[in-house]
């Protein structure tokens, strides 16, 4: 049992999006997780909670900063700094401590690995659709994740870091602020087209995107200190484990309809160490390439 099984599930202390309120005053239920066939469901529900506000109401700060994202070119990320700040304070109080994590998640622009209907969407805690039925990871998870890495024996030092599943990208922009070294594999085309394209204004020098099975890895650039799988399987491939250095973690998702967030410590040659952290939900990790 892990500290962080305490911290689960998490408040949602929505600070970017308003908590919504019924007709009776009541607070609405807000949604947690997102999988891929609720991210849609869900941008939708929160476009529709957004625009059904009365114009004449109060909003709070929080909120229209977050309009003024959805009204600025994806260019100009230095107008959704506001937003991220909120988004940042949101992670300190669902349990996210390590500062250089939360540095870089305020440091990149979510909205702009977003597609321009849903970016005033984009700082609220759900995942969100990418096209080819998959998603961008909630920010907590993204975070979590990365400071799960960061927690081993180095001190927090990364080197070489994989990670599987680029997705849009956005997971491998906030690691490249925190390892020497980022390689990403993605194994649906379009989805690393799309990521080479949201990359390329940010002009991040340390990130390789490679199209391919995942599950495979690296093994031409491996040993990795650390290893991040964005999708889950029902297993840890082999061959990931193979390719983490001695002292290197891993963090994947495991699980088909209920998926535990698991940590791999590589101790020796042959031995790992498997922690089962908390609950969560991602797309499936599928072999081959599409
Ligand atoms: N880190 C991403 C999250 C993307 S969702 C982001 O920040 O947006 C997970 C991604 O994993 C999907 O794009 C999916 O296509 C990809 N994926 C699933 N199985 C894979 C595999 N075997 N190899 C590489 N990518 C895979």
């Amino acid at each position: 049992m892990s500290e962080s099984d305490k911290r689960f599930p998490l408040p949602l202390s929505s600070v970017v999006e308003a908590p919504p309120r019924g007709a009776n005053g009541r607070k609405q239920p807000v949604i947690r997780i997102a999988t891929p066939q609720t991210a849609t469901q869900n941008a939708v529900l929160n476009l529709k909670r957004e625009l059904s506000q009365p114009k004449t109401a109060p909003r709070p700060v929080t909120a229209s900063a977050t309009a003024a994202v959805a009204s600025v070119p994806r260019t100009a990320p230095m107008v959704s700094g506001a937003v991220r700040a909120a988004m940042v304070a949101r992670l300190v109080k669902q349990g996210i401590q390590d500062k250089k994590v939360l540095a870089a998640m305020e440091a990149v622009p979510r909205h702009m690995f977003i597609e321009p209907g849903l970016a005033s969407q984009a700082y609220i805690d759900a995942s969100l659709p990418i096209g080819h039925h998959q998603t961008i990871s909630q920010p907590y998870i993204v975070a979590r994740m990365i400071e799960v890495l960061r927690a081993g024996p180095n001190g927090g030092k990364l080197d070489k870091v994989l990670e599987i599943g680029t997705g849009c990208g956005y997971q491998a922009a906030v690691l490249s602020l925190v390892a020497k070294d980022v390689f990403s594999i993605e194994r649906i085309k379009g989805l690393h087209e799309l990521a080479k394209g949201n990359l390329r204004p940010l002009r991040i020098a340390n990130i390789r995107l490679q199209y391919g099975d995942g599950m495979l890895g690296l093994p031409q650039v491996a040993p990795f200190d650390g290893i991040i799988l964005a999708a889950a399987g029902l297993e840890v491939p082999q061959a990931l484990l193979d390719q983490l250095s001695i002292g290197g973690r891993l963090v994947a998702p495991v699980g088909d309809r209920h998926q535990v967030l698991h940590l791999v410590e590589r101790v020796s040659k042959f031995e790992w160490t498997n922690t089962k952290l908390e609950d969560c939900h991602f797309v499936p990790l599928r072999p081959g390439v599409v």
